[in-house]
């Protein structure tokens, strides 16, 4: 296992903050971003544009719910504690109001496989959850059921959710659900799209794993408890 570097790991997270901004997936301070450590998780402080965020300024977190330093941790820090708590398969969590993920959300749209890029979340499609009052217990179990057997959905009238391994892969996965969405929303204009069989998608998404394409790999460890819990520095 390789050593937990705190500085370090604030470092990225500031990077990756930073490249949600430039992405264009974060409106303002919606987005927020926790990633497990040896004392808990570290999460982004609420109310602190990225731009002017530094290391320092991220919130160490414990999973009792209380936290060290000088800054409060995200609003929606619950969610973010309840589903790395629950999901030992990722390290990272990332959430934004993604313009065309929201848009399907406030629809209570799921993405279906109307492509099959569909299956880079883990399955035939990227579920919507019930919508429930930010930073509420009710919206932490609406997600956790969403996201059974996925590395990412939606959040109904509210934004979507990527999960990783790394700060690399759930901000990658936060991308390609936005493109996925997009995608969708305009294929929408011409009339609901076709959608690719069953048998199809498991066959892309045995594909995926077998090379090791995007996200896909992370779902053969979806729930194993025997994995180191602490992620590396990536
Ligand atoms: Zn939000």
């Amino acid at each position: 296992m390789i050593a937990y570097d705190d500085l370090a790991t604030r470092r990225e997270m500031v990077a990756t903050c930073r490249r949600m901004n430039e992405s264009g997936i974060n409106q303002g301070t919606a987005g927020n971003l926790s990633i497990r450590n040896p004392a808990g998780f570290l999460i982004t402080p609420t109310s602190l544009p990225y731009d002017q965020m530094q290391p320092e300024d991220l919130v160490q977190m414990s999973f009792d719910g209380t936290y060290e330093g000088a800054r409060r941790p995200s609003s929606e820090w619950r969610f973010h504690r309840d589903i790395l708590e629950s999901r030992r398969d990722v390290d990272v969590i990332l959430h934004c109001h993604s313009l065309y993920a929201t848009t399907l959300a406030v629809h209570h749209k799921e993405i279906p496989s109307f492509h099959y890029m569909t299956a880079v979340a883990g399955g035939t499609t990227i579920r919507c959850a019930r919508y429930a009052t930010f930073g509420t217990q009710g919206l932490s179990d609406a997600a956790i059921e969403a996201l059974k057997d996925r590395l990412a959905c939606l959040l109904g009238q509210h934004g979507q959710i990527s999960l990783g391994r790394t700060l690399s892969g759930a901000l990658g996965l936060a991308i390609e659900v936005e493109t996925l969405s997009r995608m969708y929303v305009q294929a929408l204009t011409l009339g609901e799209p076709p959608i690719l069989p069953e048998d199809e998608m498991q066959r892309v998404i045995q594909q995926m794993k077998n090379m090791s394409y995007g996200q896909a790999p992370d779902l053969d460890g979806v729930n194993d408890v025997a994995r180191p819990k602490i992620a590396a520095a990536s």
